[in-house]
């Protein structure tokens, strides 16, 4: 039998111990307590333990279980707020999360009504759909055949089945149920990958307006303490337009994720009516908890949105934060003794990092269907230095960067989206859908904006040696409708109801009102009968501020009173 020889916190050595595989689970001590092996040095094995290891002594029994560490996936997971192994938490009264015990992901004994869209005699492949169960009132939950499964269905009953109950039987006496386990660390299969053509509209201006993400894409939020990164994450859980949210609260405070339980519940989706808290599954390794689940959960984050696409979904996976998951890797490496990389990280950081992203994607599953997996991770630098190394792993494979700044933070310009150093690399594939969705002018409009802030961002520097007084009034016209654009369009306010979000609509109205203006203030300069004194630019910034602070119905006839003050 296989015993504990050695304990250091969550890792621990086991020896002999040969019939078992690289990360494979094993049960430590009279407990039972879940453990993954990391390491094999000849029959020893070298363990981390996810949970606390408080009492453990040398001698302890070591069990294999002959399984990895796997994602229970079923009917159930929506609403569910689970640790980074996957066991259901308990919200505490007060600020407090606590980890759970041995708890099933899924309620073992939970009955849901099964509708079979297959019939016996059907062949079925892997990934195919064979019925579905309404996971909430608007959510069709499709019942997926398991991949490496297929054959031909012998039964299938419509009615009630618990997760684990077969709902159809093949041939060859392979059960198929409600839920199915998938290892967290394997990429989940698809038929074909699809060009990221789709935007995923964020509800955030200066993010779908200048720097947009595609449904299949992949962003970097670096950003150092208090710049916004945790608002940001926040509010694409909110709003952003996905079928399925995984949020993956990694190695931050647990008070946020205990604000993101009380007020998730209340928000209610426009669009369903429904409760948002319906589309998302929280999973929650905060700091208090154990570090080296807080490296699983990201896997079990992502492994949780694939499968939610492999249905024919838009899932979108937020991470806060990326750089809490490396220094999980970092810690775990130390206390192996690994030989570390840059600034400590192990050498393989970047390339699991790169192995993450990469299971992002649209995709055609491999029933057909089209689905995503998008991902928005926030990175937080120390000292929001971004020259380290997990903010440069990352901008080296996303296909976006929404960096954070600390001045524009401190200057209360939020969303703290630096324009000068952010970009998306998706900006030129989604500009037609953007654009027909709104309006022609899209593409334009955003060129025109991202003129008007380089050249803002020169003027003011000459105006701090110069003093503005001394610039010609079509610069210092640009000056004050640079200024409007950045208080009005490109910043939003998370905590005014109806700021926190925008619709592509009103973005699009508020640039082009942004532009039209300043080209109508220009010709009447030009023209020569007015002075820039002369004319109402702060009464149209008035206006323009009362289109930001508009409900959604009242959006238009406000555009229209701002219009006609113009010249
Ligand atoms: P980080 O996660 O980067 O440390 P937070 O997301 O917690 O930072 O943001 C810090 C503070 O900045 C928030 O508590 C809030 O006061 C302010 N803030 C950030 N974004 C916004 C926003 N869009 N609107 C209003 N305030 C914001
Ligand atoms: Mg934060």
């Amino acid at each position: 039998m296989s015993v504990l020889t050695r304990i250091t916190g969550t890792l621990a050595e086991a020896r002999p111990l040969r019939d078992a595989a690289l990360y494979e689970l094993v049960r430590v001590g009279a407990r039972g307590l879940l453990g993954e092996i990391i390491r094999f040095r000849g029959d020893t094995a070298t363990l981390q333990i996810y949970e606390d290891t408080t009492g453990l002594t040398v001698g302890a029994p070591v069990t294999p279980t002959g399984a990895s560490l796997a994602a229970t996936l079923g009917p159930g997971l929506l609403g569910s707020v689970l640790d980074g192994v996957g066991r259901p938490l308990a919200q505490l009264p007060g600020d407090f999360i606590a980890a759970g015990a041995t708890a099933p992901t899924l309620d073992p004994d939970r009955r849901w009504t099964f509708t079979p869209s297959r019939a016996r005699g059907d062949r079925v492949e892997p990934g195919d759909v064979v019925g579905t169960v309404r996971e909430h009132a608007r959510f069709e939950h499709r019942v997926l055949v398991p991949p490496g499964v297929r054959g031909t269905i012998a039964s299938i009953d419509p009615g009630d089945a618990k997760i684990d109950d077969p709902i159809a039987i093949l041939e060859d006496g392979t059960a198929i149920t409600l839920a199915q386990r998938w290892p967290i660390r394997t990429p989940r299969p698809v038929a074909a990958r699809l060009r990221a053509d789709r935007p995923l509209v964020t509800g955030q201006r200066i993010l779908d307006f200048l720097f947009p993400l595609a449904e299949g894409g992949t962003i970097a939020v670096p950003g150092g303490f208090g710049t916004g990164k945790t608002v940001v994450e926040h509010a694409l859980a909110k709003f952003a337009d996905a079928d399925v949210v995984v949020f993956v609260g990694c190695g931050e405070r647990g008070n946020e994720m205990a604000e993101v339980l009380d007020e998730f519940p209340k928000l209610v989706d426009p669009v369903t009516g429904r409760s948002v808290m319906e589309r998302t599954v929280l999973v929650v390794n905060t700091s208090n908890m154990p570090v080296v689940a807080r490296e699983a959960s990201v896997y079990l984050g992502v492994t949780i949105a694939e499968y939610y696409r492999d249905m024919g979904y838009r899932a979108l996976v937020l991470v806060d934060s990326l750089s809490r998951w490396a220094e999980a890797l970092r810690d775990i490496a130390a206390r192996l003794q690994e030989m570390p990389g840059e600034e400590g990280y192990p050498t393989s950081m970047a390339s699991r990092l790169g192995a993450f992203y990469e299971r992002a994607g649209r995709a055609r599953t491999l029933c057909g269907r089209e689905g995503a997996v998008t991902l928005a991770c926030a990175i937080s630098p120390p000292g929001g230095d971004f020259s380290e190394p997990v903010t440069q792993a990352s901008l080296r494979v996303a296909g976006g960067v929404w960096a954070l700044d600390a001045q524009l933070a401190r200057a209360r310009q939020f969303p703290a989206v630096d324009w000068g150093t952010s970009y998306s690399l998706y900006a030129d594939a989604l500009a037609p859908a953007l654009a027909a969705a709104t309006d022609a002018r899209w593409p334009q409009l955003r060129a025109r904006v991202i003129a008007l802030l380089q050249r803002d961002a020169e003027l003011r520097e000459i105006a701090s040696l110069l003093g503005a007084d001394e610039m010609e009034p079509a610069d210092r016209l640009v000056l004050a409708i640079a200024s409007l654009v950045r208080e009005h369009l490109l910043g939003q306010n998370a905590f005014d109801p109806n700021d926190a979000t925008s619709p592509l609509a009103k973005t699009a109205t508020m640039a082009a009102l942004a532009i039209d203006a300043h080209d109508a203030f220009a010709r009447a300069l030009q023209a020569g009968d007015h002075e820039l004194e002369e004319l109402p630019i702060d009464r149209f910034r008035a206006a323009f501020a009362a289109v930001r602070r508009a409900a959604p119905a009242d959006v238009e006839t406000r555009a229209r009173a701002a219009r006609e003050i113009l010249p």
